[in-house]
């Protein structure tokens, strides 16, 4: 097995570590033992990767829409190159399984070809106007970025915290997961290595609300990019208004899922309960509400209990390993606090509902059905391999059942019916819609939620104009 990698933050080119800063212990989910220690910024060093990400932002605003597509398409071939050993290192601090890991190194590869390419297709416009006068509209890079991202993709997160910006011609300054450093540092080095000036791009890890307090109030940083939480993300947006930051906010949801009787019940069980599971439920776009037409509720309830039963769990290193280790210690005492509430107002058990061992971070695939809408688990994401099921009674009921709450990232669509297919893309309320399928996701394709789930999107187009603000220029 590959050895775990010494740890430290990147500033201004160099790797920073020791110096009698703190640290904090980064856990192995399948055991509960320390991998290594990792250093945490002081202010010190946040100010020096602050007046670096100046420097770094005058250098890559004017680097050429070929330079900048050159170190993107570098990145994404050593990244294919370093595939298994990222992985790796991703399955070992995070847990999920090494073929999860894979796919997340290949989703990088694929979004830094497309921003590649899309970087070479920034256009202004030019506006009609009489002659002897000109207006024209630019696109220009923000500035430099402060971009947090969490565990649950290792690899993925930081990529897209990394890549966009880069992409647009900023510089950034990363605080990816502490509790996931190894792999963002891997990213990282894929660009230094694809030639990205180190002043471009950096990594610190620290106290997360002292690092985004610190980035955040600095007249430096132009842009925040958060993904986590709604909670933490309305207060980062408000630390964000002091110095009037654009942001993309990718946060939390709770997936709706409408199941209606006349769908293919079985490829709508096999999808779903592949997606359910997927990362130990630990994905912001999870399916996690199913919203089921009655007539085929038990039918529906009850395969997916079987096929929930069947999950093999297990160390991510393993072959045959279909789910690993929730990531950490936080995960599993959110899962018992919420299936146990759940259960106390009246909700059933179909399977799971427990931890497994007494090592690691391992939680059973769980079903839950018929649970009150009250439960704090129909209300809050549960970030857990938990699947809710209730019944209802048709179209109108279902489509309110999921825009009841105030999340709006990834719902879920199973239906035959090539009208209601329309009608359900048309009235729900979320930033992206599976219909008849669970992938919604593409290095093409817009990511990101409506409401409480944030705004602004990453990946596609839309993620690199993200990191770009426009500029009207008239000539009399
Ligand atoms: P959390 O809400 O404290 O942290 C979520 C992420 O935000 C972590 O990566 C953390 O490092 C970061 N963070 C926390 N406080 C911050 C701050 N002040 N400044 C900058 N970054 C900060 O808790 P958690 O236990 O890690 O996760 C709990 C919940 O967060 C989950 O239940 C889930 O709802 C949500 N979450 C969402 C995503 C997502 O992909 N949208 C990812 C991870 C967690």
């Amino acid at each position: 097995m590959s050895a775990y990698p010494s740890l430290h933050m990147v500033i201004d080119g160099e790797k920073v570590s020791g110096g009698g800063r703190r640290t904090f212990p980064v856990v192995n989910p399948v055991t509960g033992e320390t991998l290594g220690e990792l250093p945490l910024a002081d202010p010190a060093d946040l100010d020096r990767a602050l007046e670096t990400a100046d420097r770094g932002f005058k250098i890559w605003r004017k680097a050429t829409a070929a330079q900048r597509a050159a170190v993107l398409s570098g990145a994404a071939r050593l990244m294919a190159e370093r595939q298994e050993e990222i992985a790796r290192i991703a399955t070992m601090e995070e847990g999920k399984p090494l073929a999860e890991s894979r796919i997340e190194v290949m989703m990088n590869v694929g979004l830094f070809h497309f921003y590649a390419g899309e970087c070479q297709r920034i256009y202004g416009r030019e506006l009609v106007r009489p002659d002897g006068f000109r207006s024209v509209v630019r696109h220009e890079p923000v500035g430099p970025v402060a971009a947090f991202a969490p565990w649950n993709f290792p690899i993925g997160n930081p990529g897209r915290k990394l890549g966009a910006p880069i992409a647009a011609g900023c510089s950034v300054i990363l605080k990816s997961a502490e509790e996931t450093p190894a792999s963002a540092l891997a990213v990282l080095q894929c660009f230094y290595d694809a030639g990205l000036p180190k002043e471009v791009a950096q990594a610190v890890f620290g106290v997360p609300d002292e690092v985004s307090r610190h980035l955040l109030g600095s007249p430096i940083i132009r842009k925040l990019s958060f993904t986590g939480s709604t909670v933490i993300g309305k207060h980062l947006m408000k630390l964000s208004a002091e110095n009037m930051l654009r942001t993309t906010m990718e946060l939390g949801g709770h997936g709706p899922v409408l199941v209606f009787g006349d769908s293919d019940i079985d490829k709508a069980l096999d999808t779903a309960v592949g997606g359910k599971y997927r990362n130990c439920g630990q994905v912001c776009v999870s399916p996690t509400r199913f919203i089921v037409e009655e007539n085929i509720f038990e039918k529906f309830r009850d395969g997916f209990i079987e096929r929930a039963k069947a999950i093999k769990v297990g160390d991510g290193l393993q072959d045959g390993t279909q789910m690993g280790p929730m990531a950490n210690q936080r995960r599993p005492e959110a899962m018992d606090r919420l299936i146990g509430q759940a259960k106390e107002k009246g909700a059933k058990l179909g399977t799971g509902g427990e931890r497994i061992g007494n090592q690691g971070f391992f939680y059973a695939p769980s079903v839950l059905s018929e649970i009150p809408l009250d439960a704090d688990i129909m209300n809050e994401e549960p970030f857990g391999p938990v699947a809710l099921i209730n019944p209802f009674k048709g179209e109108e009921e279902m489509i309110a059942e999921a825009n009841r709450l105030p999340y709006g990232l990834a719902a879920y669509a199973w239906t035959s019916d090539a009208k209601r297919q329309q009608r359900l893309a048309r009235e729900i309320e979320s930033g992206m819609i599976g219909i008849n399928s669970h992938m919604i996701g593409g290095a093409d394709a817009p990511f990101g939620g409506v409401k409480w789930s944030g705004h602004g999107s990453e990946d596609g187009p839309e993620g690199v104009l993200a990191c770009m603000v426009t500029k009207a220029v008239h000539e009399g």
